[in-house]
């Protein structure tokens, strides 16, 4: 047993993610008797003395089965009626479960607009940590009924990995409808063998998933490495595990290798850099020189117009843009201090040059060093 498994007791506040299939189908609607092994497993933790956060998707299966529709919803606002119908469903079903196991729940519906602006993401921060500090379960989902792409969070496990980040939780656990990461298809390629713990997410990882089998959410065996890359920066550790097979969470708990374990990165981002890398949208990206690429890797300083080669996507100030080599590696990302426009024309320039071009002075660096964010895990 490794040592991280043995540990795994020692995370107080997990985010537990529950996937569409593991507890409903479009047919059959809610899977009442795998809702009773979930609230028996969240009871189990919360009696060890751990925090819990459940961030359960089945909105939109429960309300296809509901409204009786034969097939998934046709267009986005009839998969929107079927989130609403199916999200009061769900809500419904979890508060008469958790009665019986004198657990108060809490509904929570989050849009990307509410983690992305800074005074919501707090506000959302401090609602989530009252409704702790009550020993309520909060229950969160997307707001399916008006998200839509701009603000929409792309699916439930990129919800659950901004959880993790709203709450400083150290550890998630994806509930899924497979086993973990494969190393191929297991039901393509017999060889296929089940990855007990991945050290860190590199591009065969990320290929393992590709080839893997996906599962019919939203979401997929890419998007679960994807979120389990995204919160190893801010050093969560991840556990998917196969949530329709009843007692694997107990397990993993006693330390038996079951699911796939990803590592968090040792080096934490704090906060507001954890908000810059994942939180928000990216809405353009600026290709470095290699003195600018070493200024930030290595020396740890900010990216000042000089060292930009050239600058694509409409921003405005404040906005986060990804940095990439030349070779489009992307290094970082940041608020930039300038829009696109003027970043245009500042470009490779000095910044003593900037007042001229311009026509008045702004900051010297097209992105400071405290809004920057490193994407090898250092700040
Ligand atoms: N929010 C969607 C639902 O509750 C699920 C999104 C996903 O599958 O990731 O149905």
């Amino acid at each position: 047993m490794s040592y991280q498994r043995s540990s795994l007791h020692q995370h107080k506040r997990i985010v537990l993610k529950i996937g569409s299939n593991v507890i409903a189908s479009r047919d059959k609607g809610l899977n009442e008797a795998r809702l009773i092994k979930i609230a028996e497993d969240i009871s189990f933790l919360r009696e060890k003395g751990h925090e819990l956060l459940l961030v359960s998707s089945g909105s939109v299966l429960c309300g296809t089965e509901k409204l009786g529709l034969h097939g998934p919803p046709r267009t986005i606002p009839m998969k929107q009626a079927a989130a609403a119908v199916g999200q009061s469903r769900l809500m419904w079903a979890y508060e008469r479960l958790f009665e019986q196991y004198q657990i108060k729940v809490a509904q929570i519906l989050l849009t990307h607009d509410g983690i992305t602006d800074r005074r919501r993401f707090i506000n959302a921060r401090n609602t989530l940590m009252t409704l702790l500090e009550f020993q309520v379960l909060p229950i969160i989902n997307e707001n399916d009924t008006v998200a839509v792409d701009e603000i929409k969070l792309g699916d439930n496990d990129n919800l659950a990995a901004q959880v993790a980040h709203l709450v400083d939780a150290s550890l998630l656990i994806a509930f899924s409808d497979v086993d973990g990461l494969y190393t191929a298809d297991p039901q393509k390629n017999p060889e296929a063998t089940l990855i007990p713990q991945v050290d860190a997410v590199t591009k065969e990882i990320e290929a393992m998933a590709g080839g893997s089998r996906q599962t019919g959410g939203t979401g997929g065996m890419t998007s679960k490495v994807k979120m389990a890359r995204d919160v190893a920066a801010y050093g969560v550790t991840t556990l998917i595990i196969n949530g329709t097979t009843s007692g694997q969470l107990k397990e993993a708990f006693q330390g038996k290798p079951v699911g796939t374990l990803f590592l968090p990165q040792s080096v934490r981002l704090s906060s507001k850099k954890q908000w810059i890398a994942y939180s928000l949208k990216i809405k353009g990206t600026l290709v470095l020189d290699e003195g600018a690429v070493q200024a930030l890797i290595k020396k740890g300083r900010s990216l000042l117009p000089s060292g930009i080669q050239s600058v694509e996507g409409t921003f405005e100030m404040g906005d986060t843009v990804r940095c990439l080599t030349s070779t489009g590696k992307e290094i970082a990302r940041g608020l930039t201090n300038y829009n696109a426009s003027e970043m245009m024309r500042i470009k490779g320039l000095q910044s003593s040059q900037i007042e001229d071009q311009l026509g008045y002075k702004g900051a010297d660096e097209a992105i400071h060093r405290d809004n920057l964010v490193v994407l090898n895990g250092t700040t």
